[in-house]
């Protein structure tokens, strides 16, 4: 399996409880994420709780942050 630009990636965000990256329940591709608009919330896995998030906040699980 090849991973290219384009494939959609699952988008993480921080828990604000425990400090950790989390996914959402979102898979995009980097131009899609740009193009988000508002808030979006989804269910933690880390601590079950609630959490808002915009893209502001959000990253992609492929993007290598060096
Ligand atoms: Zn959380």
């Amino acid at each position: 399996m090849t991973a290219t630009a384009t494939t959609p990636a699952r988008v993480l965000v921080l828990c604000p409880s425990t400090g950790a990256p989390v996914s959402t329940v979102l898979k995009l591709r980097e131009p899609a994420l740009q193009a988000l608009r508002g808030e979006y919330a989804f269910r933690c896995e880390k601590c079950g709780e609630i959490h808002r998030w915009s893209k502001d906040d959000a990253w992609l699980e492929a993007e290598r942050r060096r």
